[in-house]
């Protein structure tokens, strides 16, 4: 079996054939290494550029086997494997990060408690089994309130807003599987993120704090740096180290935090992988989160996470914002990447596009119209 560092042409076993499955493996290539890809879809963005696929499905354990006999080592880049399925996985072949961090970042519930139990503040919330717990619940955080699934949400899917008992009861009555979690609105001024690498030596990276902007729930724009006070920025770094020294993570870690009116910070959520909100590394950063993810996977130095630009990066979402695709390559400046999705559909991450600015050079206000020109006016 290979050993740590893997030296090249080892084969790094990715779960998932998503766009961030894609990107690692371009990174990994970048470093020597080959990359297996376990996805139940045919021509996925990441099998298009990885040495291998097995085609399966995440539960099939037939399908895990054969993906695990690939791969040097195991890492994700779509956290929602089964329990069953991690610890096959992790009896074949080393598993970066671990099953136990998957299995936080997986789970609302166990995610909020393992933040909260690490002294990290969040939005007020309550586990919610039964109409009697919806009640308590509502009389803790109060209304207005989002109910969320605790399972397999993603860009708002599996939540709503109540503003009423009655909007909670129905909201409580069409979520499905329980048990939801309630949480309490927060009045945030604004969303930010941060993307740290931890290596199995306890070495670490963070890249600066960004802004996020959503449209539809769905990420939109990402400003790097934030343009938030120091102290909040620092504040958020701090715990970024803190949950990714908890959790004893071998890989990277995103954190999403709301930056409350009152100047606090609070955890979101994390997700222990590359995140939408780090794609803009890859064209302002000597190293970008894919790389970073790879080096820590496969036990290689992690190089500091300097930014030598600032950046606005936007995603193109859905066929109306892929047809800009023909503006985005004849407009110098704008960095075009996309996935090879093969279906456009609505609410799709199809590609994004990046601009870089010198540093400094994100200006207080700053829009989509100053960072993107042709596409503010289209998109
Ligand atoms: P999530 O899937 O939990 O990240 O939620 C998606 C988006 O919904 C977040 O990025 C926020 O814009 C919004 N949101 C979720 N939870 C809350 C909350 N407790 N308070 C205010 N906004 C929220």
């Amino acid at each position: 079996m290979t050993g740590f560092p893997l030296p090249p042409n080892a084969t790094i076993g990715i779960v998932g054939g998503g766009q961030l499955g894609r990107m690692s493996a371009m990174a990994a290539a970048r470093l020597g290494y080959r990359c297996h890809i376990l996805t139940p879809e045919p021509d996925s963005p990441a099998g298009q550029v990885a040495a291998g696929v097995t085609l399966g499905e995440f539960e099939d354990p037939a399908a895990l086997r054969d993906f695990a006999l690939h791969a040097d080592v195991i890492t994700f880049e779509f956290e929602n494997v089964s329990a069953e399925g991690l610890d096959l996985l992790a009896s074949l072949k080393p598993v970066r990060p671990s099953p136990a961090v998957l299995r936080i970042s997986q789970d609302r519930m166990a995610e909020k408690r393992f933040i909260n139990q690490a002294g990290i503040a969040t939005a007020p919330w309550a586990p919610v089994e039964t109409p009697d717990q919806l009640r308590q619940g509502l009389e803790r955080v109060g209304l207005p309130a989002i109910l969320k699934t605790t399972r397999l949400g993603y860009d708002g899917r599996g939540q709503m807003r109540v503003t009423t008992t009655e909007e909670a009861a129905a909201a409580f009555a069409r979520l499905l599987p329980h048990p939801l979690i309630l949480e309490g609105v927060v009045d945030f001024s604004c969303e930010i993120s941060v993307v740290c690498a931890r290596g199995a030596d306890g070495s670490y990276a963070a890249f600066d704090a960004v802004e996020n902007r959503h449209r539809d729930h769905i990420l939109d724009l990402t400003f790097a740096p934030a343009r938030i006070a120091d102290d909040v920025a620092a504040a958020a770094q701090g715990i970024a180290r803190r949950l990714a020294e908890a959790m004893d993570l071998i890989g990277l870690l995103a954190i999403e935090f709301f930056v409350a009116a009152d100047g606090r910070v609070l955890v979101n959520e994390i997700a222990p992988r590359p995140h939408n909100s780090g794609h803009w590394t890859l064209d302002a950063c000597p190293a970008s989160q894919f790389e970073l993810h790879v080096r820590a996977v496969a036990g290689l130095p992690l190089p500091p996470a300097i930014r030598h630009a600032d950046a606005v990066m936007k995603n193109l979402v859905g066929p109306a914002e892929l047809a800009l695709w023909p503006t985005i390559l004849a407009t110098p400046g704008l960095i075009p990447h996309l996935y090879g999705k093969t279906e456009a559909r609505a609410g799709r991450k199809l590609g994004h596009v990046t601009r870089l600015f010198p540093r400094g050079g994100l200006p207080g206000p700053f829009g989509i119209a100053d960072a993107m020109g042709p596409l503010a006016a289209e998109g």
